[in-house]
């Protein structure tokens, strides 16, 4: 087989620590070479990268595809629509949630969800194996996780009677995985009081949009941060990740633990990062608008968004993440028109994750050019285990971006890539997107073109001990 080499010229590489001007040589799907002038004899394809930036390419580690919600139906984008979508948005690896049903083993969790990815997969990918059912069986399989390719055990706070486990579920996990290597995952509301509050609302008529925040009140997410924090301690120091963190309470939680030592690490999701709760109550005249944003934990408050960049700054949040969980406006979110606690939970953000942070980000400021690769790439890849991803280093898969600072793009269901019928930040406009998109020295997006195919994707064996 001819060997496939692809020289990138005179683009400005952006590393998580610094950017300097560069070539790079791929060679193979991997990165041969990165320095001034490189020639190569066998090169088959010059790009020319005048003017970009070059990155490695993105890595979310929070999505839900293909996922159940409980309601008969299953989220929007399966492997191959929503990794498409991910790619036309510079991201080339996905981490996305197994989450077990009620009496299913964690092996037959994993196998059902490899069986969903395997043919349609068009980038890299990987699970996090969520628990919602534990038994001693259970706790018996998480010594075989790692040999599974899976470092990530997620688990859930919150909805009650679903996904949610106990303290003491969550604390006999935690003891496992610090024993075993493994990561805990875990959504940090109090989804006990939070029943207490919805059923409240629904019996006193209080059924609108704006009640799904207004029921999962900020103090709930900082209380259950807090706890999760203390059981992990309590787990003999087991490593945290608190997922979508959004609120400041929760964020000073994780400030705090961070501060006395504790292996506590935390992602916020991208559109915590710009709307507010008042986005759930719709649009004039058409309060039900507002389900378009219903999400958990909910949208916030400005003070909160303050709070979120402040915390990407200083380090204390290591990804921006989407917590994609694609529900159809027209199908799936209208299933709650009467009553707010059927309007499923979840949003899409795979495509605009790093053309908002950029725009909202780097062009204000707010970030550096580096923070943005180390948020969007470089830590999630490093800190769930996959040490060929996440920098542009000789030896690691290329997966590479070329990102055009100059282009401007106006954000809309209709022009994004996956299956769904909205998008939370329609009519946005963006300055600086992709150019083209390279997975494993493939492209698969150039401007607006497609190249990829499903399949095509490899799933990331993550092992390493956290
Ligand atoms: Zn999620």
């Amino acid at each position: 087989m001819a060997t496939q080499t692809t020289l990138i010229r005179h683009g400005t590489v952006v590393t998580a620590i610094d950017e300097f001007s560069a070539d790079i040589l791929v060679k193979d799907g991997r990165i041969a070479q990165v320095g001034t002038n490189l020639d190569d004899p066998d090169t088959n394809t010059v790009v020319e990268a005048r003017g970009m930036y070059v990155l490695p390419g993105g890595v979310d580690i929070h999505t839900h595809l293909a996922t159940p919600g409980g309601n008969g139906f299953s989220t929007a984008d399966d492997y191959f629509t929503g990794h498409r979508a991910a790619a036309f948005g510079g991201t080339t690896t996905v981490l996305s949630f197994a989450d077990q049903w009620k009496g299913a083993t964690m092996r037959q969790t994993l196998d059902t969800w490899h069986a969903k990815a395997r043919d349609k997969a068009a980038v890299d990918y990987g699970f996090h194996l969520m628990v919602t059912d534990c038994n001693d069986a259970v706790l018996d399989e998480l010594a075989e996780f790692r040999s599974w390719g899976v470092n990530t055990v997620k688990l859930m706070m919150a909805y009650k009677g679903r996904a949610m486990v106990d303290d003491a579920v969550i604390l006999r996990v935690m003891q496992r995985c610090k024993e075993l290597g493994l990561l805990t995952m875990v959504h940090c509301e109090n989804g006990d009081a939070i029943d207490v509050l919805q059923r409240q609302a629904v019996a006193n008529g209080q059924t609108a949009p704006i009640f799904h925040a207004l029921t999962r009140p900020p103090q709930l997410e900082a209380e259950a941060t807090e706890r999760a924090i203390q059981l992990a301690q309590t787990a003999g120091g087991a490593p945290l990740f608190v997922v979508h963190c959004t609120h400041s309470g929760a964020l000073e939680a994780v400030v705090r633990a961070r501060a006395r030592g504790e292996s506590v690490t935390a992602e916020t999701c991208i559109h915590y990062l710009s709307l507010t709760k008042d986005r759930l109550r719709g649009a004039p005249g058409d309060a039900f608008e507002g389900a378009k944003y219903v999400c958990s934990p909910p949208l916030r408050e400005e003070a909160d968004i303050a709070a979120l960049w402040r915390g990407l700054h200083t380090g204390d949040l290591h990804s921006v993440s989407t917590d994609h969980c694609p529900w159809r406006f027209d199908i799936h979110k209208s299933l709650g028109r009467q009553d707010f606690t059927k309007i499923p939970n979840g949003a899409p953000a795979i495509e605009e994750r790093l053309m908002l942070l950029w725009n909202d980000g780097v062009n204000t400021g707010r970030i550096t050019r580096s923070q943005f690769v180390a948020l969007v790439s470089t830590e999630p890849a490093k800190l769930f285990g996959m040490p060929n991803k996440g920098s542009l280093t000789v030896g690691n898969d290329a997966d590479i971006v070329l990102w055009d600072p100059a282009a401007t793009h106006t954000i809309s269901a209709e022009t994004n890539h996956g299956a769904m019928d909205y998008s939370m930040f329609e009519g946005r406009i963006v300055t600086g997107m992709p150019a083209l998109v390279m997975s494993r020295g493939e492209v698969l997006v150039k401007g607006a073109e497609w190249l990829g195919k499903p399949g095509r994707g490899v799933f990331q064996h993550r092992n390493s001990k956290v």
